[in-house]
């Protein structure tokens, strides 16, 4: 058996045919028949929501990554240097750096133990400090549906509300993950997704900012394209990046998208095979949404907690990265979760709101492979692995 990777890109087969059209129109640069093709694909995938409360037609924006789409969304959103902007802690690095690249700071708030994201009491007790603390609101709210799990979007909208803090959501990991019947990026202020090689679908890299007017696609195209304006010559009188996708990624994303609810599917059989298969495993807790209906996150990664285990070396416990280490032996990619940021060195100084959930989860927790070449076989493979890992 080859070796099982988490999540490793996989291609529908139509990819190559929108790349050699570029390559046959001499389209080999960030803008492009595949670029509009692309924005096209993903706005139309996500208006046909079958709950868009407001009636809005989405538009996105098509960067060169996630981190891009984050970057650009918090200028979008006026962030400025000296600006504070809070961020939930449990995520990957890179929906927090680029409050960092703003010259504002980043305000770390922990999660709750239900879909493992932002706590809303937590944020609303932050944004109280906050103010008290310096005088001054905090500029936005990232939030992360982390692992394809929907954070509490109603609860944190309702926040945003009342102190009028706009929310930019990261939808990075969560494309096609539903809330309340509308897709995950279209319920903030502004959202965003990411197509890096081992995400639901990839472009090899990329990303998107999902906004909710033709102006704010327009600006965004515009930060992203040198901020150059509109002049017979160069004239330029705001800073700007080289954030766009090119032609040729965007020919891979429209292949994609021909395979996205293939995949969405995929991912989320994925997850019940694995309830079926560790049912029996007492120690493991496998991450599934709320029992309230309000979520259908797309499963990404299939992630659980196993009971008596910890990533540091503790007695009385077994040790988690000695756990990796023995299914990388059998061929088999697992990974721990992301490290939360309050806990991360570059990050030490930043204000956090911590309850100990993200600590609790970071030390047992495991994610599992769940992507398109991960099928019955395999699954029945890891599963006797973890069976004889975990029992012994
Ligand atoms: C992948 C990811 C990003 C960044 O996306 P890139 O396309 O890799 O820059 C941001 N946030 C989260 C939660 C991610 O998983």
């Amino acid at each position: 058996m080859n070796r099982i990777y988490l999540c490793l890109a996989h291609m529908s087969g139509n990819e190559q045919k929108f790349i050699q059209e570029a390559f046959d129109t001499n389209w080999v640069v960030p803008l492009g028949p595949n670029v509009n093709g692309f924005e096209q694909d993903l706005s139309d995938f996500l208006n046909s929501n079958d709950n868009e409360p407001n009636g809005i037609q989405h538009q996105v924006c098509a960067l060169s990554s996630g981190t891009a789409a984050i970057h650009l969304g918090l200028i979008l959103l006026d962030v400025k240097s000296g600006d504070e902007v809070i961020c939930q802690s449990f995520t990957f690095a890179a929906s927090a750096n680029p409050v960092t690249y703003l010259g504002a700071q980043p305000v770390f708030v922990d999660s709750e133990p239900d879909t493992w994201n932002m706590d809303p009491k937590l944020l609303e007790e932050a944004i109280v400090d906050r103010i008290s603390k310096t005088g001054k609101k905090p500029k936005a709210i990232v939030a992360v549906h982390l692992y394809g799990m929907p954070c509490k979007m109603n609860e944190i909208l309702e926040i945003s509300k009342k102190y009028d803090i706009p929310v930019l959501e990261d939808a990075a990991e969560a494309i096609g993950s539903k809330y309340n019947g509308a897709y995950c990026g279209t319920l903030g202020k502004l959202g965003v997704l990411s197509f890096n090689g081992n995400k639901m679908i990839t472009t090899s890299g990329g990303g998107a900012l999902i906004c909710k007017t033709v102006e704010e696609k327009q600006k965004t195209t515009f930060f992203a394209t040198q901020a150059r304006e509109a002049y017979p010559y160069y004239q330029h009188e705001q800073i700007g990046y080289n954030y766009r996708m090119s032609n040729i990624c965007a020919g891979i994303g429209r292949g994609q998208m021909s395979v996205l609810d293939d995949h969405i599917k995929h991912h989320q059989w994925v997850l019940t095979r694995y309830r079926e298969l560790l049912a029996d495993i007492p120690a493991i807790k496998v991450h599934l949404a709320p029992a309230d209906g309000m979520s259908l996150p797309n499963y990404w990664l299939t992630t659980v907690t196993i009971e008596g285990f910890s990533i540091r070396e503790v007695e009385g416990k077994k040790n988690l990265l000695k756990l990796i280490e023995n299914m990388s032996e059998r061929g088999i990619e697992t990974r721990a979760l992301w490290q939360p940021m309050h806990r991360q060195p570059v990050y030490r100084n930043a204000p956090s709101y911590i309850n100990g959930v993200s600590d609790q989860l970071f030390d047992c927790g495991l994610c599992l492979p769940s992507g398109p070449w991960v099928k019955e076989e395999e699954l029945q493979y890891i599963s006797e692995a973890l069976h004889r890992l975990i029992q012994d």
